[in-house]
């Protein structure tokens, strides 16, 4: 699972903005490009964070695609590869950003203990 390596780094971010308190949940917008699956980060976050501030609390993952714009055609549209074929004139002259984000968005406390 490629996914620890993400928690890692997410783990560090929400244990830093929680200085101690206990965590209820996570929100964390990904880089379709990255190929995380929500489901395996929330088992990957489970591993990582056991036995700290963050231990058993949620995640929700976000997924965001790939913006693309065709250099060829008028046409904007949002992929999941790195070098995308225009859907409109299948052109490969394609100008992209984004899909390739790693965010800690929120943390959400928890209220009781
Ligand atoms: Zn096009």
């Amino acid at each position: 699972m490629h996914e620890i390596g993400y928690c890692t780094g997410v783990l560090e971010a929400v244990e830093r903005r929680a200085e101690g308190r206990p965590v209820a949940r996570i929100g964390v917008l990904v880089g379709t490009l990255h190929r995380i699956s929500p489901a395996a980060f929330e088992q990957s976050f489970q591993l990582v964070a056991d036995g700290g501030v963050a231990a058993g609390a949620q995640t929700e993952v976000q997924i965001s695609p790939v913006r693309a714009t065709c250099a060829a055609c008028p046409a904007a549209f949002e992929a999941a590869e790195a070098a995308p074929t225009c859907p409109d004139c299948h052109s490969t002259d394609v100008a992209t950003e984004g899909g390739d984000e790693l965010v800690l968005q929120w943390v959400e406390f928890r209220k009781d203990r």
